[in-house]
């Protein structure tokens, strides 16, 4: 079973034997299909590419913007929020890699 990915908006999917007949966030109509038709990736296949990574920039003392490149999906940017007794990941990108889970802790 796989976890399928719709590379236009970047949301996953739960696990799946087949690839999703549609992508229910790009069927919405704030978002759009693919002209080229729906297509889907895996993380696995993601990672495995070579093809992607993510940069962590220090926008400020405390604070991290994490984006993909080259961009995925609708380019989302994730920000970490390093607090003293916790942290805050605000908002999500689709491609995670060990390095980020590590550094997001
Ligand atoms: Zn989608």
């Amino acid at each position: 079973m796989k976890k399928f990915i719709c590379t236009t908006c970047g949301v996953q999917y739960t696990e799946s034997n087949h690839e999703p007949d549609h992508c229910h966030i790009c069927e919405e109509e704030r978002q759009y299909v693919n002209p080229e038709g729906q297509s889907w990736k895996t993380l696995d296949e993601m990672v495995q590419s070579g093809q992607y990574k993510n940069v962590i920039t220090k926008e400020e003392k405390g604070l991290y913007s994490i984006k993909t490149t080259p961009s995925f999906g609708i380019g989302q940017t994730a920000y970490l929020i390093v607090g003293e007794e916790r942290n805050i990941l605000w908002d999500c990108i689709t491609y995670l890699d060990p390095y980020t889970i590590e550094f997001i802790g």
